[in-house]
Parts: structure tokens; sequence; C-alpha cells
């Protein structure tokens, strides 16, 4: 088995050899992606069922789908994206100097991936170092042990070995691989481990992308004019897709209800009648696999059963944890106060706490308090609340009306602020694993020009 030292030696080998450096290599290598996919699918949706118990359905339209389409998408991108460029410039002297711009490959990549979502996680980054014309390790999550072994056989049948690897392990391998020089690491996963990849990473000065998580607030409107059971069914989305094991999932609701006491009675008969339309047969949610993704590991069931246990709320939908499937039903809370166990750490599952406030005041200090997450989700269709709303509340993204589906744009860059992460991630990626040249050539014909800069500095240049 050829150890880490070596396949890091390997590929920086490879990346001097300058071979990932012709847009036809790059292009190939997100063609043979998208035929990775594309061929391997039964394989992949089969590791991703074993591994989360994820719905057939949802492993297509949220990863497999979207890694052909995106490969394909970033090959079809890539002249152009690649191509150097001139840069508009203010002033006349420096317009002959034909200041110009183009993107280069970093050099060798480290992705390190998580557990949720196992595919879409890595091939976003991979995309990226490819189409960049890097050199890139994979470590996926030893946590979904399937996933990571059919990435590991099917990147080593598809893609170029000189340049595209997959290292297995947990901890100890992570640790080893850090231990090394990388010209960028892409790290997604939870903050507590990405201090210690941002602090190993200072050690060579290797610039990182952190894709963290943290507790993405919802804010609903409770006025007459807000579709509330749209507004619930969207939400219920959200949080159902992969059992709310998502770092963009939201993950608390807020509701100004300026005293009105038919607001939470009406929001939560919305979210009834969600459940129902989305899980119609008698037994509920846990009746139904096929669209219920299981708890990723039995800590992480044990812990969410644990918040339910000892949350001071009211559960007024679902409750149900079943041990023996890993499944627990999509969950309603209210009665939440800021000091609740449901309010301290991402939740990371399909329990939503619901919080009533006085005014969108209130609210907007209650999410402040939390922190800045990777998304603020907001429900209301007036103009003015939307307004405050963006002006009084900082995360990486802004989503209106929806949950989760702004990750289907590509184009949209994703990432965090603050503790939810630094640098941006889809179409995004191709940056992250690039820097940008900037580039003049000054003719020599414009001597003339240049004669001012020179010493001797008189007093009569400085003069003029
Ligand atoms: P995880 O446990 O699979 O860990 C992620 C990666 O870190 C794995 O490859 C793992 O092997 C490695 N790792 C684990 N311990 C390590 C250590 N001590 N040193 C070095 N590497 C180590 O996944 P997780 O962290 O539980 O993932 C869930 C978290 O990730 C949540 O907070 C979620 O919000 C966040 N997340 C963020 C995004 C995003 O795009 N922003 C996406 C998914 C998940």
């Amino acid at each position: 088995m050829t150890s880490i030292e070596e396949t890091h030696r390997a590929l920086h080998e490879t990346f001097s050899s300058r071979i990932t450096l012709p847009i036809a290599w790059r292009q190939h290598q997100l063609l043979q992606l998208a035929r990775m996919f594309q061929e391997g699918h039964k394989l992949l949706a089969s590791a991703l069922n074993a591994d989360l118990g994820r719905p057939t359905l949802e492993s297509y339209f949220t990863e497999i789908n979207t890694a052909v389409d995106r490969s394909l998408k970033a090959a079809r991108d890539l002249p152009r994206w690649a191509a150097e460029h001139d840069v508009e410039v203010d002033e006349d002297l420096f317009r002959p100097w034909n200041p110009r711009i183009r993107r280069e490959p970093k050099g060798v990549g480290l992705i390190i991936s998580p557990w949720n979502f196992p595919f879409f996680l890595a091939t976003m980054p991979i995309i990226g170092a490819l189409a960049a014309g890097c050199c890139w390790v994979l470590k996926p999550s030893e946590l979904a042990p399937n996933c990571a072994s059919a990435l590991g056989d099917l990147v080593g049948r598809y893609l170029d070995q000189r340049a595209c690897r997959v290292v297995q392990g947990g901890v100890e391998q992570t640790t080893a691989l850090l231990d090394l020089r990388w010209d960028h690491i892409f790290y997604t996963g939870n903050a507590t481990i990405a201090r210690s990849i941002s602090h190993k990473a200072a050690q060579h000065l290797t610039p990182t992308t952190l894709e963290l998580g943290g507790k993405c607030p919802v804010l609903l409107d409770p006025k007459s004019t807000c579709n509330m059971d749209l507004a619930a069914k969207r939400i219920l989305f959200g949080k159902c897709q992969n059992s709310g094991q998502i770092c963009v999932s939201p993950d608390y609701l807020v509701i100004p209800t300026y005293d009105d006491p038919g607001v939470l009675p009406r929001v939560v008969e919305s979210f009834k009648r969600a459940y129902d339309s989305f899980y119609p047969s008698s037994g509920g949610a846990l009746a139904h696999p096929e669209s219920l993704s299981r708890i990723g590991s039995l800590r992480h069931f044990t812990r969410l059963a644990s918040l339910l246990t000892h949350t001071k709320g009211r559960v007024v939908l679902g409750g149900h944890a079943d041990l023996l499937s890993l499944r627990i039903q999509p969950t309603v809370v209210v009665g939440v106060g800021e000091d609740d166990v449901l309010m301290g750490e991402e939740i990371f599952g399909p329990v939503l706490p619901v919080l009533e406030v006085g005014s969108w005041e209130e609210a907007v200090r209650v999410v402040r308090r939390v922190g800045t997450p990777l998304v603020t989700y907001v429900f209301s269709e007036d103009e003015g609340v939307k307004a405050i709303l963006r002006e009084r509340t900082r995360s990486g993204s802004l989503v209106f009306n929806c949950t989760f589906l702004q990750m289907a744009v590509y184009e949209l860059p994703y990432g965090g602020v603050g503790e939810s992460g630094s640098g941006r991630s889809n179409k995004a990626c191709m940056e992250e694993f690039s820097y940008v040249r900037s580039q003049i050539d000054v003719p020599m014909a414009m001597e003339s020009h240049l004669e001012i800069f020179y010493p001797p500095y008189s007093e009569e240049a400085t003069r003029a």
C-alpha cells in the first residue's frame, strides 16, 4: 500500500511535471468525473443507503445527478473561466502596459470531507481542484465507510492516478496528512476540528477553505399575508432532508408574535398539515423509511434523543425516536427559551425548536446572539421586513421564502462568515484552488514615460 508520504511526494512531482495544466487534461478529467457518477450511480446510491439510509430519490437529486451536472458544466465553462484577460484601468499611462490577469492553479490540494453528504461535499472541491489544474488528495469521512470505499474505488478507476488520490482513514490518517505541506486545504466539517486544521495549516502558511456549520435561523412573518401553510411546508422540507443532518438545515424558528395569542396555534396547525402531506400513512414518518434518512450514527442518535428528553419546551409534532432503525420523527417543539438545550449546539437532526418573541427587534437580537450562521432564512412577502432583516442580520447566505434549495444554484457561492467558516463552495471552488496572477508588459518604447520614476530626485522633479 502506498504511504501517505509517498502519495504526497508523487502528487507534488506530478504537479511540477505540468501535466495538469493544459485545459484539455482538465476537461478530460471533469468529463471522466461525470462518467464516474453516471456509470457508478447504482453503487453510489446503495452506499448512501447503507451508510445513511438515504432515500433513493434524495440520493439522486442531492448528490449523484448534481455531481454529473456540475462536472459537465465546469468542463464546458473552463476555457472561458481559465482564459487570460485584460484588466480595465483608469489611467491612460497604464493602459499601454498591457495589464492582464490569469488564474493559476495553487498546486497540490488536500480535501477533507464529512459524512453527511459524502459525495456532494467531496465532489464540489474535486471539481474546483480539477478545473483549476491542481493535483489533490481526498480524505473522505470514515463515518460513511461504504461511501468512502466507493469513492476510493471509482476515483482509482476513472481519474488520472498521477494527480488524483483518495486516502482512507480517520483521525490518525488525517493528522498524518495535515503534518505535510499542501498548497491548499479544503475542509468541510465541524468548527472544533477546523481550529486544529487552521493551526496545522498555519505552520506551512497554507491557505484554507473552511466550510463549517452553526445554527441557521428561520424567521417567520406572522402576518396574515404570509402563506403559513406554504411556509411550514418549505421549512419542514429543509428540516427533513437527510433528517436535518445538513449544514444549511433550518436549525430553529423565531416568530415575532406581537403578543397575538393566535399566531402559534396557526403555525403549529400548518406544520401538522405539512407533516401529514409528506408522510400520509397512519404510522407517520417512521413508517416511511423510503422518505426519511437515518441518523448517521448511534452517537448522533443518542445526542438527539437526549436533547428531546432534556428540552423544557413542549413537543407539538413528532417526538418519537426509534433506536432500531436510528430514525427520528421530524419534531416541532414550542415554548423554547434561549437557554434551552435545543438552543445550545447546532441540532443537526430533524428537531425544530420554536421561539416566540415580541417583535422583529427582539427576533434580530436573538439571531445575532446565537452567532453568524451559514444561512439566515426569512419567510415574509413584506419588502420592508425583508429589508430590515437583510440589514440587521449577518450570515453566509440570505434566503427568502425557501430552505435548502439555494444549494441547487451552482453559480451562487456558498460558505460561511465568522464561526460558520471562510471561503466559498459551489462553482466558486475553482477560485479557492487557484490564485489570480497579475501581469504587465511595459513596452521598451515607452521609456520616456518612465523617466519620471527614476532618481536622482531633483527639486524640480519633486515640484512637478
Ligand atoms: P466528520 O466527523 O465526518 O468529520 C469531517 C472530517 O474531519 C472527516 O473526514 C474526519 O475524518 C475528519 N476528522 C475528524 N476528526 C478529526 C481530527 N481530530 N483531526 C483532523 N480531522 C478529523 O463530520 P462532522 O465534522 O461531524 O460534520 C458535521 C459538521 O460539518 C456540522 O457542524 C455541519 O454543519 C458541518 N458541515 C458543513 C458543511 C458546509 O458546507 N459548510 C457541509 C456539511 C457539514
